[in-house]
């Protein structure tokens, strides 16, 4: 079972397991307070960061400091509080401007530092049978190289591989290594699942999905 917590353009997911829950991503300081008392009604064991972004791992270090165990990608251990250690590229034309900007907010906008009490690394996407959930990691770099999603069933968790965040679905507006980006996106096609979660905006079929990806990819293979 998913629930989600959407606020200030943030979600995040709790997925339930059978010995205790599983939050993946933790929201900005503005979202803490109200996230806190969602979170009550679960028992949050770990907590598995998507990617090391700030309005993704803000709250990793508190979280942590309840007990919760964290969970990220070694390729994104340099990331943490340093944004520009992996420098984000526009991924469309419409996006420059806002890059520009992100790429100075993320240089001066730190989340608190936090160290993870598992390291992924490549080979590690059966890790959460292990700790009792349904559910395997997908590798899905490019927006950053250590970008993860959760497979549960038919639904993808995919962090920023994909956004909501204008409440229609589009490609994220950014990437690190936009080659590798396209790739997850290709490999996201390939799931066979009917539903995105992302890390921004509420869930979204598959079926809307789809034709935004498809589209994309296509215009990038244009000479
Ligand atoms: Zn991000």
């Amino acid at each position: 079972m998913i629930a989600y917590f959407a606020k200030s353009d943030i979600t995040c997911y709790v997925l339930r397991g059978s010995r205790g829950d599983l939050l993946i991503d933790t929201g900005l300081p503005q979202t803490w307070r109200a996230m806190q008392q969602w979170l009550r009604q679960f028992d949050v064991r770990w907590v598995l960061l998507t990617h090391a972004h700030a309005d993704h791992d803000w709250n990793a270090a508190r979280l942590q400091r309840m007990g919760a165990k964290l969970i990220l990608s070694a390729r994104d251990r340099d990331l943490r509080q340093h944004f520009l250690t992996q420098p984000v590229h526009p991924t469309a034309p419409q996006y420059r401007l806002r890059n520009a900007v992100q790429c100075v907010g993320g240089a001066v906008w730190r989340s608190p530092h936090y160290e993870p009490d598992i390291w992924l690394n490549e080979g590690d996407g059966g890790l959460l049978r292990t700790l009792g959930f349904d559910a395997e990691i997908i590798p899905l770099p490019g927006h950053t190289l250590g970008s993860v999603g959760v497979l549960h069933g038919r639904t993808l968790l995919c962090g920023d591989a994909f956004t909501m965040l204008w409440k229609r679905p589009d490609i994220t507006p950014h990437a690190h290594d936009i080659a590798a980006m396209q790739d997850s996106l290709r490999r996201m096609l390939a799931l066979n699942v009917t539903r995105l979660c992302c890390g921004h905006g509420l869930p979204v079929s598959m079926a809307q999905a789809r034709p935004v990806i498809a589209e994309y990819l296509r215009s990038c293979e244009k000479p």
